[in-house]
């Protein structure tokens, strides 16, 4: 097992991949609190398969954009299990808008949750990191940090935010012992994807064609990244993003010649 007996904080694991992490990192032997913002009883169920893989789980509902919340359930997570050894800033939402339309309460909403909430559960978690004098964060940001997807101005700017911010805390505290690190997952089928295809923002096929692989990713995908990252195998990594994404940076060539190859 590769987090045997370690303490986890996942937010936002109410589903998606915040839940598919969750249940890799107990069956690979860590204890995990489950945060989330509203889905009391699809956290509950998380925690469920928690403890069905034979470890321990809590459930802790707090707004990661509200930094009183946020330390009060680092707290609690001190106090019921004694240390945090890895955090995973995985919550999120997102909205689709022409930048030109878009509400002041939506942008600060976004930048709220996606990048200050990202922010005071690192220092949160970096407080008792310090004093462990060990600890990984790790972020999960979005290819939409990494390049320009139109209409989703408040998302990206946050997502690029966020990989900057595990460049800055990477560098900070890599003497602390603490490893930084974020995924930028490409097009994972989760709510947010489902979500976005059901209001019409997206077609499936339409996503697929874009992608070297084909196919769209699973929340698995990303927890085994998290899980290398949360690891002992990745002591020497500090300040990166990984892409999970299918080869979707990679690529910058046109989509007909990925569609010739995916109808061969
Ligand atoms: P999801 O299925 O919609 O799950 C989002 C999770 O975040 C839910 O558990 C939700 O719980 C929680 N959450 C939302 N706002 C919160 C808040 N203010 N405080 C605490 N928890 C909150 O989405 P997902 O696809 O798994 O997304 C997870 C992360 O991956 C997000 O950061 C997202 O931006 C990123 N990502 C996803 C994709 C993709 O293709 N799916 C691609 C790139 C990046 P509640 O319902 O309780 O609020």
């Amino acid at each position: 097992m590769r987090l045997a007996n370690k303490i986890a904080l996942v937010t936002g694991a109410s589903r998606g991949i915040g839940r598919a992490i969750a249940f890799t990192y107990a069956r690979e032997g860590a204890d995990v609190v489950v945060n989330h913002a509203a889905s009391a009883a699809q956290a509950d169920e998380t925690a469920r398969g928690i403890e069905a893989a034979g470890r321990r789980a809590a459930v802790i509902q707090a707004d990661v954009g509200d930094k009183a919340a946020v330390d009060a359930m680092v707290d609690r997570v001190l106090r019921e299990f004694g240390r945090l050894d890895i955090l995973v800033n995985n919550a999120g939402m997102t909205k689709v808008c022409p930048s030109i339309d878009v509400p002041e309460k939506d942008w600060r909403r976004l930048i709220d949750v996606l990048l200050s909430g990202v922010f005071f559960c690192s220092q949160a978690a970096a407080r008792a990191m310090f004093r462990q004098k060990s600890g990984k964060i790790i972020n999960i940001a979005s290819v939409a940090g990494m390049g320009a997807f139109p209409e989703r101005a408040a998302y990206g700017s946050a997502k690029a935010g966020v990989i900057e911010l595990t460049r800055v805390l990477g560098c900070e505290w890599a003497h602390r012992n603490i490893n930084v690190n974020a995924i930028a997952p490409g097009y994972i089928k989760t709510y947010i994807i489902e979500d976005l295809i059901a209001k019409g923002a997206y077609r499936e096929d339409s996503l697929t064609r874009r992608i070297p692989q084909g196919r769209l990713g699973k929340p698995e995908h990303i927890a085994d990244a998290a899980v290398f990252l949360a690891s002992g195998e990745s002591d020497y990594i500090n300040g990166q993003t990984i892409a999970v994404d299918g080869g979707f940076t990679a690529y910058s060539y046109l989509e007909s010649w990925l569609q010739d190859k995916h109808d061969q």
